[in-house]
């Protein structure tokens, strides 16, 4: 099996879906790899780096998917990349199928094969190949760091011959992927991080990485939990009593990081105007949920802002492609997996196995079918 991965056509996207280390293991198992030249660049990895490890470097897109039996990037095809594809061949990259349902169409008629990343089922067995938690998991450390380049103080307390300086307050709404990485960076940069999720499973988490669950005093003490990790929405009454809680905190935290995310739904509003008022200036909000329209309600997409009360609100939605080394490392990893699954006799031969789970759950458009959504998974 020929593995092919392409340079990105998307503005501002650094990653790239094969490093040199990921092109090594594949070969190991038995796979050549070609790459457009260039593609690596922007996530410092040069044409020369991939050639020692190996690879083929490729002079365009168009003979990358001539020489290639599966493709590989990070963004979703454009309609010419899709237009470049041959029946049968496969392509993985993020998909994003709800918001790309034309896209799924020229696919199928073109008979190829789309396999989403953003469509692996969340079961253990497919941690390995879960790309968007590695990003997540990105996105809360890199949130961390921008809130401190952007916060005027010290993250930890210190006792100076130059006077006394408190530790800045944290607080961590969402304790998913993103927050729980954006909890464990803020610890150790010496914050008090207090957080807040509405599935209570995740308070001994937070606990061990030494930040506190702000609890609900709420009389039906409610289990936001849906099925794997995800939450459920939330009853107006949980709501109302959440927010009372969180303009407790408003005037004194510092720093804000917010992650909630409910599946298939605009991003719940949980940080509202009256709270950024009350902060103070100086204080920062990073808002992970930007892309699905935000958990703070001042949020501007890809912007930074600052309120007239000083506070900066900060609703990037490319903190992955800020940390494109690091990012395109776990990702290729990720694609890896992927084609060992995809190649399960070991001997570079592609079995397209649609009863196995996770190819299933990943696969949108395959034989001339659009195959999302798909069947919900039969194993945890
Ligand atoms: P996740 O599903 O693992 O975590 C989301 C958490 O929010 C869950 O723990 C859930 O219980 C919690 N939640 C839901 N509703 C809530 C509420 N009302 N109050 C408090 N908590 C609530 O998701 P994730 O993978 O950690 O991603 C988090 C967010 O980060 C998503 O919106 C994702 O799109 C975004 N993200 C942003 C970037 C970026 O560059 N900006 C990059 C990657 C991910």
């Amino acid at each position: 099996m020929k593995f092919g991965a392409l340079a990105e056509r998307a503005a501002g996207e650094r990653r790239v879906a094969l490093t040199p280390m990921s092109a090594g293991d594949l070969g190991k198992l038995g796979h050549d790899c070609v790459i457009e030249t260039g593609a690596g660049a922007e996530a410092g990895f040069s044409d020369d780096a991939y050639r020692e490890a190996g690879v083929e470097v490729l002079d365009s897109a168009q003979a990358v998917f001539e020489a290639a039996d599966v493709l590989g990037k990070v963004q979703p095809p454009t309609e010419a990349e899709v237009d470049m594809m041959r029946e049968g061949q496969t392509l993985i990259s993020f998909v994003w199928p709800a918001q790309n349902e034309a896209l799924l169409e020229r696919a199928k008629s073109k008979g190829a094969t789309l396999i989403a990343m953003d469509m692996v089922p969340r079961i253990s067995r497919a941690q390995k190949m879960d790309a968007l938690s590695s990003m997540a998991n990105i996105a809360g450390y890199r949130a961390v760091i921008e809130a401190g380049a952007n916060f005027g103080r010290f993250f930890t307390g210190q006792v100076t011959a130059a006077g006394k300086v408190p530790p800045a307050k944290v607080l961590v709404v969402g304790a998913g992927v993103a927050g729980l990485a954006a909890i464990g960076t803020a610890t150790s940069l010496g914050a008090i991080v207090r957080a807040f999720d509405v599935r209570p499973e995740v308070a001994e988490q937070i606990e061990s990485m030494g930040a506190e669950f702000l609890f609900l005093d709420f009389e039906d003490s409610q289990d936001g939990s849906a099925s794997g990790g995800y939450a459920a929405p939330s009853s107006p009454e949980f709501r109302e009593a959440q927010l009372k809680l969180f303009r407790e905190q408003a005037p004194e935290v510092d720093i804000v990081i917010t992650t909630a995310l409910i599946p298939n739904r605009e991003a719940p509003e949980l940080w509202t105007e009256d709270m950024v008022k009350a902060m103070k200036p100086g204080s920062v909000i990073v808002d992970l949920a930007a892309e699905k329209g935000g958990n703070c309600k001042l949020t501007v997409k890809d912007e930074r802002i600052v309120t007239d009360n000083g506070v900066i609100i900060i609703g990037y939605t490319d903190f992955p492609s800020r940390m494109a080394t690091q990012s395109s490392t776990l990702y290729a990893t990720n694609i890896r997996h992927m084609l060992t699954d995809l190649t399960p006799e070991k001997d570079g031969k592609i079995v397209h196995n649609m009863e196995d789970d996770v190819i299933r759950g990943a696969t949108v458009t395959h034989d001339r079918e659009i195959t999302w959504p798909p069947p919900a998974p039969k194993v945890k």
